[in-house]
């Protein structure tokens, strides 16, 4: 293989690695020269780890014994709300600028157990919230596809580093579409797990009931590699699905894919892309799977509900970052001015926002009006897919209404913003894993900018969602 060693997958990298055509050493080096080289351009790292020579010394061990641990070896990067011992993880806000992680997120545990190691923090949306990667403390990611270009949010920073092979592959998290919408816009694979298939123990916390870790990659496969080692029960996160309950979905040789039209045919949704997410299905269809028409029209209620539940969990979560506890501590006259002097300093605009939205939900005289029927309407979703799940295996969309915007565009427009998860958020109000997958690109203004195709399974059906996107692979 001739291509550069950063270039590759999981998967070539594993094998290179085996065949002796490349030592740990080297890939690590690949990797890490390139994100020196693009990374000023890209600000997708907020810092790149010095390179742990133990860990490399160790991984190349293994492998020289015959280990087969498909991540062993492998230079990963790490969104900046994951905890990595010992390492800065600030959630790209000013509150935790300087605050060190005191243990290892489960993730991380599991992927130094596989034998990977990790290159840096990625940039990303402050706290997770947002849909460019505009709303981070330290400035924005370009996106590598067309640096004049946001990546996606909130997880861009992992997506570029992905993009641009300033790693192998990445982790990110989706609360409302921020590993798919990245992975969207910059040509990549992501994939949100089942709510409770992955530890959230040492993720920064969003929305509680509706965050998951999952996979940023250069393929379906590299998806699953990662997916499977970071998955399974955790004893340290009571919300984690106990494997044993889920028996593995039976994989069908052909699968029958929901198509819910009228959500499809919106408005907001940019005519190019969806002139390209027809030539998919007509792919998928030649390749001899099976098209169905369904309904979902609760969908159109599902971005307003998102909206209410995630900045309710949001104002709780949060509320832990009070110059006391965590984070900037700035200090005034009264206790209660070093309360609102480190919240005020401490947090961006957005953050802001959404901790008054959310506050303003849940109080008394407004909960009733606004959280309780939003949380309703997760109930109704649910039933709403389960239904359409008796006529298909998997449910499909684009994963956005448009390719990557320009900076500054919607950064301005709040609703702009929120309307960009108008396909995403349902999987994680549901809890049902979902993936997005390239497609193909949409030429806007001269630049060919990627789009992706997204899947939805019903609960516990990552593997069909994966079985999914390995078809568009295998039939673009
Ligand atoms: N864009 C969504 C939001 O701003 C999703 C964020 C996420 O998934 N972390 O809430």
């Amino acid at each position: 293989m001739t291509k550069p060693l950063n270039e590759y997958t999981i998967v070539e990298a594993a094998r290179a690695l085996r065949a002796r055509e490349c030592t740990v050493l080297e890939l690590w080096d690949a990797c890490r020269t390139a994100a020196e080289e693009k990374n000023p351009a890209l600000n997708a790292y907020l810092e790149l780890f010095d390179a742990d020579d133990a860990a490399i010394a160790a991984a190349q061990k293994r492998i020289d014994a015959g280990d087969t641990s498909m991540l062993c070896g492998i230079p990963l990067a790490m969104k900046d709300n994951i905890l990595v011992e010992g390492k800065t993880v600030s959630a790209a806000s000013k509150m935790l600028e300087q605050y060190r992680a005191t243990y290892d997120a489960t993730v991380t545990t599991r992927l130094k157990k596989a034998g990977a190691l990790f290159l840096g923090r990625t940039n990303m949306d402050e706290f997770a919230m947002g849909s460019s990667t505009e709303h981070s403390a330290f400035g924005p990611t370009r996106n590598p596809v067309d640096p004049s270009r946001i990546p996606g949010g909130s997880s861009g920073g992992s997506a570029a580093a992905v993009a641009a092979h300033l790693c192998i592959a990445a982790l990110g998290s989706d609360t409302g579409g921020s590993i798919r919408q990245p992975a969207a816009h910059t040509g990549i694979v992501g994939l949100k797990p089942t709510y409770g298939a992955v530890s959230r123990n040492g993720l920064i916390a969003l929305g509680s009931s509706l965050d998951q870790i999952g996979p940023l990659a250069k393929s379906a496969e590299d998806a699953e590699i990662l997916f499977a080692a970071i998955r399974g029960h955790d004893p340290l996160d009571g919300t984690t699905i106990d494997e044993a309950t889920y028996p593995p979905v039976a994989l069908p040789e052909k699968l029958t894919i929901g198509i819910p039209r009228a959500l499809i045919g919106q408005d907001g949704v940019d005519p190019a892309l969806r002139t390209v997410f027809t030539e998919t299905l007509s792919k998928l269809e030649a390749a001899g799977h099976t098209l169905v028409d369904i309904e979902l029209p609760m969908s159109s209620s599902a971005l307003a509900a998102y909206y209410v539940i995630m900045p309710a969990e949001v104002s709780a979560n949060l509320a832990r970052l009070d110059g006391m506890r965590y984070g900037h501590a700035a200090r005034g006259k009264t206790l209660l001015d070093d309360y609102l002097l480190s919240r005020t300093e401490g947090f961006g605009s957005e953050t802001k926002r959404r901790i008054l939205l959310g506050t303003f939900v849940l109080s008394s005289g407004y909960i009733d009006a606004y959280y309780r029927k939003a949380d309703a309407a997760r109930e109704v979703l649910r039933a709403e897919y389960a239904r359409a799940f008796a006529q298909c295996d998997v449910i499909a969309f684009p994963t956005t209404p448009s390719a990557a915007f320009r900076f500054g565009e919607k950064s301005g427009d709040p609703v702009a913003m929120y309307l960009e998860d108008v396909f995403t958020v349902t999987a994680n109000l549901t809890g049902m894993p979902a993936i997005s997958v390239p497609m193909g690109a949409v030429e806007t203004e001269g630049a060919r900018l990627p789009v992706g195709i997204h899947f939805t399974a019903s609960h516990g059906g990552d593997t069909l969602a994966l079985l999914a996107a390995r078809e568009v692979e295998t039939a673009r």
